[in-house]
């Protein structure tokens, strides 16, 4: 139960919120069953806080998602909530007209396998060019994305834009390779999430060398998820490989992971990050990659920025590597240009080690 209040400040408010909640901490009948109900305040005083009606309620509905966020049952407005919830709003706005307006891009972050030393596919990751503040990364958007209700039509954008990138790569003669796209849980909920992806893929689609495979997180298959499941088995019939990012984060039933079609383990660079110097991130990755195999599932280690922690990963057998060691995310012409030099390097490390 959450409120918004906008009043006159008297010596009385705060004893009449404690009285609300002291009423709402007990239990209501409803129907001969008993209810509870926690109730949320956010609220701001005329004349302190604005002299119009409509500013002051928009400053108390601050001050209740401030309190609905942060676990407060009762919050007074301030001014930096006003800031931040105005920032968001005009984000939002703005959002809105970014898709009709290009200013979306894709960037990529390459995927070396770790047996070859070569890059087995490459990660597509969003980024916003906002007018006003520049590049945002997809932390700071996808949020809002989602509350604006702009998704969908958004994730299904990253979509085409990846197919025709790969199928750019493909006419530029580039060795093959496939892109990962992530797909969000309300994405993955719609109803019709496989033919649109697959439609979209066209000729590409059934092809080993080229085309899209999809991220999933872990949270995309709580609850019911059969329709999820369908849509993923369709996808994997038609040889698109599906991975589970930020894998060990989000407590995933084991008995589920077996009936799931996965192909991939992303192990999630907090993992990572700690290796090899923390002895239960080293047994958290190697308890990974034993589960994934144990399933026929290969592993991809997440964030990975350090030599040690490439040598440590290649011993405890994990399959692939992503992350700044190798290179950042680059947009798509920075990245053909690292995919060049990477490749060339590594066909000369491959034919010295021949030559001895
Ligand atoms: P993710 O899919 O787990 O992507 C990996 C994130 O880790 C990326 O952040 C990447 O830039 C960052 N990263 C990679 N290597 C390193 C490293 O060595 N060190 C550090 N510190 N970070 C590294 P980014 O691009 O900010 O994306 C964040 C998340 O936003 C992604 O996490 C993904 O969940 C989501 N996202 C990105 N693009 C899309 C998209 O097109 N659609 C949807 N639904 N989600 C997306
Ligand atoms: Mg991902
Ligand atoms: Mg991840």
């Amino acid at each position: 139960l959450c409120a918004a209040a906008a009043h006159a400040r008297t010596e009385d408010s705060d004893a009449a919120h404690e009285e609300v909640t002291r009423l709402f901490a007990q239990g209501f009948s409803v129907d001969g069953r008993e209810v509870h109900a926690e109730v949320k305040c956010g609220v701001a005083y005329y004349p302190e806080d604005g002299q119009e009606a409509s500013l002051l309620v928009q400053k108390a509905e601050a001050a209740l998602k401030e309190a609905r966020s942060s676990g407060e049952r009762y919050l007074h407005h301030r001014m930096e909530m006003n800031s931040a919830l105005a920032r968001r709003v005009g984000m939002e706005q703005r959002l809105r007209s970014a898709l009709a307006n290009g200013q979306f891009q894709l960037y990529y972050q390459p995927k070396v396998t770790l047996r070859t030393g070569k890059v087995a596919s490459v990660e597509a990751l969003l980024r916003w060019q906002d007018p006003q503040n520049g590049l945002i990364p997809p932390g700071e958007f996808l949020p809002l994305l989602e509350t604006a209700g702009l998704m969908q039509a958004t994730g299904f954008w990253v979509v085409k834009q990846a197919i025709a990138d790969c199928r750019d790569w493909r006419r530029k003669g580039m060795p093959p390779l496939r892109i990962a796209v992530n797909i969000s849980p309300p994405e993955l909920r719609q109803r019709n999430v496989a033919r649109d992806i697959l439609e979209a893929m066209g000729d590409l689609s059934g092809n080993a060398d080229w085309g899209i495979d999809i991220e999933i997180t872990e949270g995309a298959l709580s609850g019911d998820f059969s329709s999820c499941v369908h849509a993923l088995r369709l996808l994997r019939a038609a040889g698109l490989k599906v991975a589970i990012d930020d894998f060990g984060t989000g407590f995933s039933s084991l008995g589920r992971l077996s009936e799931l079609p996965i192909d991939t383990l992303k192990i999630d660079r907090m993992f990572t990050t700690r290796l090899p110097a923390d002895p239960n991130s080293c047994t958290l990755v190697a308890t990974i990659i034993g589960l994934a195999h144990a399933f026929d599932m290969t592993t991809v280690a997440e964030g990975v920025e350090k030599q040690e922690q490439l040598d440590h990963l290649l011993r405890a057998g994990c399959d692939a590597a992503q992350g700044y060691f190798h290179s950042r995310p680059l947009p798509k012409s920075l990245f053909e240009k690292w995919l060049l030099r990477f490749s060339s390097a590594a066909a000369r490390t491959d034919t010295s080690s021949i030559l001895g």
